[in-house]
């Protein structure tokens, strides 16, 4: 089923692909058009090869997917909207919490061939598994039972003669056991091991039915000749990947394997040929973006790096993220000082409040510690926003603890809280600590959290009525005059201007009312 996509190596570099961040379609990286028009080459043998390509969770997987389409680009693919046009279905995968890798597994279950799933029926009806063996795809169900004896067959979608891959942190973490739950499967690939990427589908195109890329032993960063960019004002840039850490809930040491950095020179020749393309605005990924080692002979620091990412020419505005409270110094907040470039935004998840609980977490600090790193942000020359992310409801967690981690959200004041329920990881320590807190009261505590949350967010953003802030233009509303951006401190501005075109300009918005999660302003002039 592969010989269709069978293309020659000579195409990784043909002409029709676009350089590094350039959209594909007319109107540079500000279009409206974030998708673009992709190049629309024929693979040998005349078929046309198509990819669809969907991405879970979080800005680092959509970054990673940016960087897939690339390679698939450069091999002569085309992108289309939906996998039923597509040849070739990829997921890239997030299992960071239960339910977004169970989305992945319903994703796939609407792929099962009928064939494949009465095969898989009677395989299991032969060792005796039924309707209650404990898989999520692949069970053979009532449905599949009316299929079987005459019922609809076309209930899902027509998956026999594509190509389907898993990619991303479901993949790494159940390897080869997706062959075994989704037969249909031929792909499953982990992040630490996208290098490996164009030879894996090489592989496929050249008749291979199953490929795996699982390795995490690699000390290599993900880089690639194309990056099809999807956001036209903010251009993505891992600078780190994996992670050293070991929070004692947390899959992604085992799913994006050891920290490797990028040597400092690549970044910021990256950099200067996005400035090149247009992009004023960058954003610096990591897992732990501060835990950044430069490899190469420079030994640039992550403080350093972000000075002369700043200085880029044509660069107007860096961002970072995630950084871990641990690695966090002064000499990050020196460089916010010393660079405006340098948003007014950084993300610092704490997790907690309470120390006993960031103690059994293994996040490597204390309340106050913590505390200490807020202390030097809030020391910075202008005011810097800051965003955490909590989880509640960790084994033990008591009613004391949650309070603590209120009283932090009244002391800290951020101005943007992500609070998650724990949700237990295969692989991790948490998953065997005892006092296991029930659902209903995770989610008592999540929503008595998000309460107090968004009333502090109210009072601050309320104080910011009447103020002016340069604003990137990203978004046009339907209605008449109306448009959408960000600030410096990322906070979304809805403002009026009768003005015809604004996209990815800068300009100047007047605050006029305050929302607990965004502001409405009107335009009062260019930035
Ligand atoms: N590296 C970042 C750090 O150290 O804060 C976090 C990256 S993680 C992909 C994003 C967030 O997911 C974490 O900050 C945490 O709040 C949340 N998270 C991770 N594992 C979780 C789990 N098992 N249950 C609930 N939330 C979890
Ligand atoms: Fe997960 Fe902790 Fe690493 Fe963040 S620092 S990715 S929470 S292990």
């Amino acid at each position: 089923m592969a010989k269709s996509f069978d293309i020659g190596l000579e195409r990784l570099t043909g002409a029709g692909v676009p350089r590094i961040g350039v959209t594909q379609e007319g109107g540079g990286p500000f279009a409206n058009d974030a998708q673009g028009k992709k190049p629309s080459l024929q693979v040998a043998g005349g078929a046309e090869s198509t990819f669809y390509l969907e991405t879970f969770g979080c800005q680092m997987n959509d970054h990673d997917s940016e960087k897939v389409a690339g390679v698939l680009l450069a091999r002569g693919y085309r992108q289309v909207d939906g996998p039923e046009a597509a040849k070739v279905i990829l997921y890239n995968t997030c299992s960071i919490r239960e339910k977004a890798a169970q989305k992945v597994f319903s994703r796939l279950g609407e792929l099962r061939p009928v064939e494949a799933t009465e095969l898989r029926w009677i395989e299991e009806s032969k060792l005796g598994l039924g309707k209650s063996a404990n898989l999520e795809i692949g069970v053979p169900r009532a449905e599949d039972a009316e299929q079987r004896s005459g019922g609809v067959r076309t209930r899902r979608l027509q998956s026999a003669g594509k190509i389907i891959g898993v990619l991303g942190c479901v993949a790494q973490q159940e390897g080869e056991g997706i062959f075994e739950r989704a037969p249909w499967v031929s792909l499953v690939c982990g992040s630490a091991s996208y290098r490996k990427l164009p030879q894996l589908i090489a592989e496929l195109e050249a008749g291979n039915r199953r490929v795996t890329g699982l390795d995490t032993d690699t000390d290599e960063t993900f880089e690639t000749e194309i990056t099809r960019r999807d956001n036209p004002f903010r251009a993505y840039l891992t600078i780190i990947e994996g992670c050293d850490k070991a929070c004692s809930y947390c899959v992604v040491p085992f799913t994006r394997g050891p920290e490797r950095s990028r040597a400092s020179a690549s970044i910021l020749e990256e950099v200067r040929q996005l400035a090149e393309a247009g992009y004023s605005e960058v954003q610096l990924l990591g897992q732990t973006v501060n835990s950044y080692a430069d490899p190469s002979a420079r030994k640039m620091r992550f403080s350093e790096l972000l000075a002369a990412v700043a200085e880029v020419r044509g660069i107007r505005r860096v961002r970072f993220t995630t950084s871990h409270p641990r690695d966090f110094g002064k000499d990050i907040v020196e460089a916010i000082d010393a660079h405006p470039t340098i948003c007014d935004q950084v993300h610092l998840p704490v997790q907690s409040g309470s120390t006993a609980v960031l103690r059994a977490m293994a996040r490597t600090y204390t309340r106050e510690e913590y505390l200490e790193k807020i202390a030097l942000l809030k020391a910075a020359r202008r005011p810097i926003s800051i965003s955490t992310d909590v989880i509640v409801g960790f084994p033990g967690e008591t009613e004391k603890d949650f309070e603590e981690t209120l009283s932090l959200l009244d002391e800290v004041q951020y101005d943007n809280v992500f609070a998650f329920k724990y949700s237990p990881r295969p692989n991790t320590p948490s998953l065997k600590m005892a006092d296991a807190i029930p659902e209903e009261e995770k989610g008592r505590r999540l929503a008595i959290l998000m309460d107090r949350q968004r009333e502090i967010q109210r009072v601050r953003n309320e104080k910011l009525v009447g103020e002016t802030f340069e604003v990137l233009v990203d978004g046009k509303s339907r209605r008449e005059n109306q448009w959408s951006g960000h600030t410096s401190s990322n906070r979304v501005v809805n403002f009026t201007s009768p003005e015809q075109e604004l996209l990815g300009d800068y300009v100047q918005v007047k605050v006029t009312k305050a929302m607990p999660h965004s502001l409405v302003g009107e335009m009062v002039g260019r930035g």
